[in-house]
């Protein structure tokens, strides 16, 4: 079964919870098989990225297998993001939850809908660092491995939130 990683970001109504949430809905949509677990990272706060001004995030990774097709699995995270009351006004705005498909197995898509790995994802602290706490090991389409990309200056972006 496809092995994916989601990336999580909140800034709006209880980001925690937001995410807490989030991973439950995940899991309930059985997006997962049985015999298989949710890999939750730790939950990490960031600056907001570009000019809007706003609160920080809350963000995290998880990695779940899953029977749900590319596009299948985008539909299935943009309905919970809708039900957790996402509002897409402004690009790379406040909200309430954003749930991005990192990476499906070892597939690269170029689709009007969906890019493969995320387009951003190499450059974000907020995602190679929670990724690597769940996949240290990770090896990416492009071939490049995960753990040559973290450095201190990425870690030191984030802070870690105890729970
Ligand atoms: P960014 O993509 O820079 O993180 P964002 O997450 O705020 O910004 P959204 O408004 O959540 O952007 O998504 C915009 C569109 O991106 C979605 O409608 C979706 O079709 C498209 N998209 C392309 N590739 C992906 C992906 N890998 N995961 C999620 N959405 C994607
Ligand atoms: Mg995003
Ligand atoms: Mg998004």
């Amino acid at each position: 079964m496809p092995l994916v990683f989601v990336a999580l970001g909140a800034n709006l109504t209880d980001p925690v919870t937001q995410l807490d949430n989030a991973c439950k809905a995940i899991i309930e949509l059985a997006l997962c098989s049985s015999n298989s677990t949710l890999q939750v990272s730790p939950y990490y706060r960031s600056a907001p990225m570009g000019e809007v001004v706003q609160p920080d995030y809350v963000n995290a990774v998880v990695g779940f297998n899953t029977t749900l097709e590319p596009i299948e699995l985008l539909d299935a995270l943009q309905k919970i993001e809708n039900e957790q009351g996402r509002v897409r006004l402004e690009r790379w705005g406040p909200r309430t939850l954003d749930l991005d498909i990192l990476l499906y197995d070892n597939q690269t898509i170029d689709s009007p809908r969906l890019t493969i790995p995320h387009y951003g994802m190499k450059q974000r602290s907020f995602v190679l660092v929670p990724l690597a706490d769940i996949a240290p090991q990770l090896l990416l389409p492009c071939g490049t491995r995960l753990e040559r990309l973290i450095n201190a200056e990425l870690t030191a972006e984030l802070e870690q939130i105890v729970r």
